[in-house]
């Protein structure tokens, strides 16, 4: 182990002289092996086929939401993300900035993902609504009927390795299930081959500060995950 890790040091730091010599030898390209270049390609392909996706869905007037929105709120973060977090919908914040996760609850949710060692820009945040409800009602069905192959398709794009549902809301639509979310949380769930963890909706920690421990610890789980999922693939 020890010696694995002292291997790693040594090719980093001839890495290091490589690329300083070839920067004094006025090199501004790099030749990489084809395998490399790759997966470059496939995941800059990943960022420019979710901004494809989002500039075709962005005007949907599927449902009535549209008449009342101010922005059609699509998703933030890294097109590479592992990990995915998925809310309800937009809410005023929300809504008057085009991004998911921007208010109150968003704050809380940017503390819990520090809390993790998660920079919001290394994630994926998305809702199940793309719009405002009224008043922040919660959605209706035919309203997550209509959005939600939206986020499959976000999903799809991503190929994120787990996914974190953030509320009832969304972990019973994506699950398809009506099991409360006490009984949904503590354990990974099988959503299309990929990881699924249920904990409590940030907002919903604003009003119920007691649900905080629950969530430290599903969150500690989610990160453990990771954890263990980048070690085997390390190997
Ligand atoms: N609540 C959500 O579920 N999503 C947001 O984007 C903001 C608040």
């Amino acid at each position: 182990m020890e010696d694995k890790y002292l291997q790693m040091l040594e090719a980093f730091a001839l890495a290091k002289k490589y690329l300083k010599q070839q920067m004094e030898l006025g090199v501004d390209e790099l030749q990489l092996p084809s395998d490399l270049k790759f997966e470059y390609r496939k995941k800059s392909r990943k960022k420019n086929l979710l901004e494809e996706f989002c500039q075709k869905i962005k005007d949907c007037q599927k449902c009535h939401l549209y008449k009342s929105r101010t922005n059609f709120v699509f998703g933030v973060g890294s097109s590479k993300a592992e990990i995915m977090f998925v809310g309800e919908a937009p809410g005023r914040d929300e809504d008057l900035q085009g991004e998911p996760f921007v208010g109150r609850a968003g704050q809380l949710l940017n503390k819990i993902l520090a809390a993790i060692n998660f920079k919001r820009e290394e994630v994926y945040i998305a809702n199940i609504l793309k719009c405002r409800p009224p008043e922040n009602r919660d959605p209706l069905p035919d309203e997550i009927e209509k959005c939600e192959p939206y986020l499959i398709e976000q999903i799809k794009l991503i190929q994120p390795k787990l996914i974190c549902a953030l509320g009832r809301i969304s972990a019973q639509a994506l699950l398809k299930t009506n099991t409360p979310l006490n009984r949904l949380r503590g354990e990974f769930h099988d959503y299309q081959g990929i990881k699924f963890l249920v904990t409590y909706h940030p907002a919903a920690l604003l009003r119920y500060p007691q649900f905080k421990k629950d969530t430290w610890e599903d969150v500690q789980f989610l990160r453990s995950e990771y954890d263990k999922m980048k070690k085997v693939g390390s190997r």
